[in-house]
């Protein structure tokens, strides 16, 4: 009986179970999930990717969820990488009729700031009490790109601080600690230059600065060591020193030559009396010329004439600044001056009448064209320069050769050259107990240029420059024709 009974109960607990079944099986509907794994809203920085989609969907059923069958997502997107904003993604899954449908919120943002990079020089230092000077810098920007023109720096105590912003308001500092140091001595300047030319009993006034990158003005820690007497006549050497604040020296010396002012008359030794003189102009380089001898009181002798008639007026110049005015020739064509002593007159006649317009006065020195031992005017005229000569005596004009030629005229055209020459001879001369007379042409400029040299080793060797006057050494050479 009680076998039965149990049966009874298991076919009864059956029927309930397969009852239930029934219920949820057909309560059961098809449907689908969608499944965002909680991202809903994901935000994108700029500039980088969307993030893999780990995006499914199934079919299941609304009570029987084990029921899984995935089913395709198709997505539909507006999202723009490039454009910061907020965007939708909708994803749709659909199958026997049923359909799903999510949407996902996204953010592109850009957040990342701009980066600055410094460039520095290891050399690179600041001077003290200067402001700094700016070694260079970029800012690259993901979104703007190159912001380096934004950049504002701002110097502080000896930082520098640099900052930008990108057009989504990020903005980046840097900043670089200035290394200030002082590697430069100072600048030590001598009025008058290295050399100064002073007339014996005149004072010299040694002047001078000092100014340094960091310190500024240090003139008056300048040390001066040596002496210039400007009562005796010779050559002497200051050495002039200072340091700045960091240690840095700076030297410089001079030469401070002490030379008589002689007058002709005056003179016992002409061995050390040299004549500069200058013929065929005046031209081009005259004035130039007339600078450099200015500039060291040095008087000269110009032999003149007319052949660059633009030029004639710094006769009144070669006058007024206390040089000698001489005769050369109007034409200087040796054809024709040459051709008789009477033409030779009418052009030298010619030439002074220039001489006497531009200086209010003739003058009665002369030198002849090709000098008094030139043997070209045989070509034109037996005895020419002889009979001019003697002409001359009578008229009282005086001529002039020369002792030293410089080698302007045809032998060189180098500047260096024309100034050894002239110097060499000048020191033989001075050996031999001669004057120096010495020819060149103020219408070269390779010869103008060696004149300053010239003048400035003539008086470091104490000679003194005279002008001609009529009663200088002659130097005449042998009347050839
Ligand atoms: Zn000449």
């Amino acid at each position: 009986m009680k076998k039965k009974r149990n049966a009874k109960l298991i076919y009864l607990a059956v029927l309930l179970l397969a009852a239930a079944a029934a219920v949820v099986f057909f309560l059961n509907k098809d449907t689908i999930v969608i499944d965002l794994k909680g991202n809903e809203t994901i935000h994108v920085e700029y500039g980088s990717g969307l993030p893999e989609a780990d995006i499914k969907a199934y079919k299941t059923g609304t009570l029987l969820r084990f029921q899984k069958k995935e089913i395709e997502v198709k997505t539909e997107s507006d999202v723009k990488l490039n454009e910061p904003g907020t965007y939708t993604i909708r994803y749709t899954a659909e199958t026997d009729g049923v359909r799903e449908e999510k949407t996902q919120t996204v953010i592109v943002e850009d957040t990342t700031p701009p980066v600055i990079t410094l460039k520095t020089d290891p050399e690179h230092y600041t001077p003290f009490n200067h402001p700094y000077e700016e070694e260079g810098f970029t800012a690259e920007d993901v979104r703007d790109g190159d912001l380096s023109a934004s950049v504002v720096s701002e110097e502080k105590d000896g930082v520098v601080y640099y900052t930008v912003t990108d057009s989504s308001g990020n903005t980046a500092k840097a900043e670089r600690t200035i290394v200030y140091d002082d590697r430069t001595p100072p600048v030590l300047t001598l009025d008058g230059g290295a050399q100064v030319f002073v007339y014996n009993g005149d004072p010299f006034e040694d002047k001078y600065t000092a100014v340094d990158d960091c310190d500024g003005d240090v003139t008056g820690k300048v040390t001066v060591s040596g002496q210039a007497d400007t009562n005796t006549n010779g050559s002497y050497t200051l050495t002039y020193t200072v340091t700045d604040a960091h240690e840095n020296t700076a030297t410089a010396e001079r030469t401070v030559v002490v030379r008589a002012r002689s007058l002709e008359s005056e003179i016992k030794d002409f061995s050390k009396v040299i004549y500069l003189t200058f013929d065929d102009g005046p031209g081009r380089y005259t004035a130039q010329l007339l600078d450099i001898l200015k500039k060291y009181d040095v008087k000269a002798t110009f032999f003149v004439t007319a052949q660059f008639p633009r030029y004639l007026p710094l006769i009144t110049r070669e006058d007024a600044e206390g040089h000698t005015v001489a005769v050369h020739t109007f034409s200087h064509r040796w054809k024709d001056v040459y051709s008789s002593p009477e033409i030779y007159w009418a052009d030298f006649d010619k030439m002074n009448e220039q001489i006497e317009k531009y200086t209010g006065k003739r003058s009665n020195i002369f030198r002849f064209p090709g000098g008094s031992a030139n043997t070209v005017s045989k070509k034109y005229c037996k005895g020419v320069v002889s009979a001019v000569a003697q002409q001359a005596a009578q008229k009282g004009y005086v001529y002039y050769d020369w002792n030293i030629i410089s080698g302007d005229s045809g032998n060189t055209e180098d500047t260096n050259q024309i100034y050894r020459t002239v110097i060499t001879h000048i020191a033989s001369n001075t050996a031999k107990g001669q004057p120096s007379c010495v020819l060149q042409h103020d219408i070269k400029d390779y010869s103008v240029a060696a004149v300053e040299g010239i003048i400035q080793w003539g008086l470091q060797h104490g000679y003194t420059f005279l002008p001609l006057s009529e009663n200088s050494p002659t130097m005449h050479r042998t009347i050839a024709n």
